[in-house]
């Protein structure tokens, strides 16, 4: 998820991909082999005993729930029971919750990070449609073999000690829970929905309910992580099961991220729907009357896969781009990262108005984004599947702390997006493909970062970027660039191995940065520790321009000009930027001879003589467009007849391209 600009900013980027036809996967030369990841599919197939499921991961939590809708005041009235199993190695006797929905409060410290950031809202007298407020109580809390113990809950504010915010309350037992039991909370809690923000509410009957229970921190890095809900921030949360009985009314389609194991007409006209899901560390459902359920299945390297796309009225010309999309993806993630081991995935269409709760993910379950008029050219539903269905494997399997270190999650994931819409779309095609304009998918990426280059490091927590775009263009788009120019200097297939091994050693354990970077090396065999300082945690700029280029006769004293001419060719590239990099620069002469140099960028400037027959015309750094953290490619080259003015051009038209689509989009969510 995002901020408001920044999740406009990545619509407009998803916004901006661009579609195509369905046998294009099929035939692409460029699909990704990766032998490995069907292998350890197999191995773990074959370890398990038959008919016996092995959890894929450590179950902390065993959440149950029981919740009415109220469709006429778009309310959840539910009771949630928790079995927390303290495997910390130490007595737990107080237990931070998150309660989300309390930041549509008008003190909340989202609300306040929401008009500092002017992306909802701007100037003292904007104010903001009550209706967008939304609210979570937890009217009693017990604990089995302790009591009643409503009285012991307390907000905290961990963050930034604004004590109007109920985002996280703290539950004090009466005595420690000792390492390897398990302590069994019972809850109470009324939920009011707000009008579609924020990827979560109700537009007239539809409903996204997301981040909607009282859901207990992590401890990690042998402390309680538990932060208020920001801005900028999204989710952390440990594995288990959820066991979720939905009441609503007979007449909601419901979709959930849980298989559906029950279904019970009640007399009073509604229904019980009961759903399970383990190995998953969030849960979410969707209703409306009026989805169109289309069912379809995508088999892999660990099964066949039931997908269940809900499509909102109007909608349905967007199905197939929408399948397409996904099968796609998960056949790209299957061969380049490792394998998808649930059997379901639900998409999630909201109807027109409810753009707000697309582009958003959840364990099993992705909401998408449409409009009835989207055109092929525009690759806005392609996109959307492809980058919430990645997070799938980033924060739902490997599930990393996207509070602290969300690049670990959007930003793998636009990386990811890049390889997989360029390979389903074309990497010019990925994003816009009409006759009139075409564009890419890394390109948007590193445009994105170059808007904001040097506000934030990669590592810095979600909450503490200068602002949203800031962390947008940093966590998405500069992540992107910098595992983009990394897989140039390392090598395609080097690259997925980086990424297959990083997703089999942690999925489903919360690692870190740290750990991404190790694997890295370790696979690469490299030692990258001055690029990782600079492009992760550093804010240098890279920019390398060839600074002079000319060639001047070795006689030039001589007034007689017989015989072969001899030229003495001078090429200085300068360093404009901090960060240094190893680039290439190829000298091309006026006889078509070249040659190219490698610099491994340590000083400021260096400067290349030759002595040839024949002149400069021209000296390109990086000629084969490999480093693209590249601020500024309009001064890597320069060509002496040549006349760059074009190039300029048409990335001004680009860059104009861009915002303009960004402010659309804007406009009409
Ligand atoms: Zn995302």
């Amino acid at each position: 998820m995002l901020t408001w600009n920044s999740r406009v900013r990545i619509k407009a980027a998803v916004l901006l991909l661009v579609g195509l036809t369905a046998s294009a996967f099929a035939k692409n030369p460029r699909q990704p082999r990766a032998p490995q990841a069907k292998a350890a599919a197999e191995k773990s197939k074959a370890a398990a005993p038959a008919g016996e499921k092995q959890p894929l991961s450590t179950r902390v939590v065993a959440y149950q729930i029981q919740a009415a809708l109220d469709t006429r005041e778009h309310k959840i009235k539910a009771s949630e029971t928790l079995t927390y199993k303290n495997l910390t190695g130490q007595p737990q006797q107080n237990f931070p919750f998150h309660l989300y929905l309390n930041a549509f409060q008008p003190q909340s410290t989202f609300m306040t990070e929401v008009r500092l950031y002017g992306t909802r809202g701007t100037g003292a007298e904007s104010g903001w449609d009550p209706k967008h407020f939304g609210s979570i109580t937890v009217t009693k809390l017990q604990v089995d073999g302790m009591g009643d113990l409503t009285n012991k809950m307390q907000f905290i504010q961990p963050d930034d000690h604004n004590t109007e915010d109920r985002t996280v309350f703290q539950a004090a037992l009466p005595k420690p829970i000792p390492p390897g039991a398990s302590v069994v909370f019972h809850m109470d809690f009324d939920d009011i929905l707000p009008e579609v923000v924020e990827r979560t509410g109700y537009k007239r009957d539809f409903y996204m309910v997301g981040q909607w229970f009282p859901k207990v921190g992590v401890w990690w890095k042998n402390q309680w992580n538990c932060h208020q809900f920001h801005a900028t921030t999204e989710f952390f949360a440990d594995f288990g099961t959820f066991d979720v009985n939905l009441i609503v009314p007979q007449s909601e389609i419901v979709g959930a991220g849980g298989d559906l194991v029950g279904s019970t007409n009640n007399p009073d006209g509604t229904k019980t729907l009961t759903f399970h899901s383990e190995d998953v560390h969030d849960f979410s459902w969707t209703a409306s009357p009026h989805y169109t359920v289309v069912e379809d299945s995508w088999t892999g390297s660990t099964g066949t896969v039931k997908i269940h796309l809900l499509m909102s009225p109007g909608h349905m010309r967007s199905a197939p781009r929408y399948l397409h999309a996904l099968k796609g993806t998960l056949a790209y993630y299957d061969q380049y990262v490792g394998p998808y081991p649930y059997d379901r995935i639900t998409v999630v269409d909201p109807p027109h108005g409810a753009l707000d709760a697309g582009g958003m993910e959840y364990p099993t379950l992705i909401t998408a984004g449409t409009a009835w008029f989207m055109p092929r050219g525009l690759l806005a539903p392609e996109g959307v599947v492809e980058h919430e269905f990645g997070h799938q494997y980033w924060y739902a399997m490997v599930a990393t702390n996207e509070f602290e270190e969300a690049w670990l999650d959007e930003g793998i994931n636009s990386y990811l997006e890049v390889k997989v819409m360029d390979a389903l779309y074309g990497k010019q095609t990925s994003i816009l493909n009409f006759p009139f304009a075409q564009a890419g998918e890394s390109q948007e990426q590193r445009t994105s970062y170059l808007s904001v280059p040097d506000f934030d490091p990669l590592t810095r927590f979600a909450w503490q970027f200068e602002g949203s775009n800031s962390y947008g263009g940093v966590t998405y788009g500069k992540t992107a660039t910098v595992l983009l120019t990394l897989e140039k200097f390392l090598g395609e297939d080097k690259m997925r191995e980086v990424m297959h091994q990083y997703f089999l050693r942690y999925r489903f354990t919360h690692p870190t940065g740290e750990d991404f970077l190790k694997t890295i090396q370790d696979v690469s065999g490299q030692d990258l520790h001055s690029y990782f300082d600079q492009a992760v945690s550093g804010t240098n700029i890279l920019d390398y321009e060839i600074d002079d280029a000319h060639s001047d006769r070795v006689k030039w004293y001589e007034i007689t000009r017989t015989g072969p001419k001899l030229y003495r060719t001078y090429v200085t590239v300068h360093r404009k930027g901090d960060f240094v990099f190893p680039v290439d620069v190829k000298i091309t002469f006026d006889d078509k001879s070249s040659v190219l140099e490698h610099w491994d960028g340590r000083d400021r400037w260096i400067r290349y003589t030759y002595e040839r027959p024949a002149q400069v015309a021209s000296a390109e750094v990086d000629p084969d467009r490999k480093v693209w953290l590249d601020r500024n490619f309009f001064n890597n080259g320069r060509s002496i007849d040549g006349d760059d003015r074009a190039v300029h051009k048409l990335m001004n038209i680009w860059v104009f391209a861009n915002e303009w689509i960004s402010q659309l989009f804007a406009w009409i969510t």
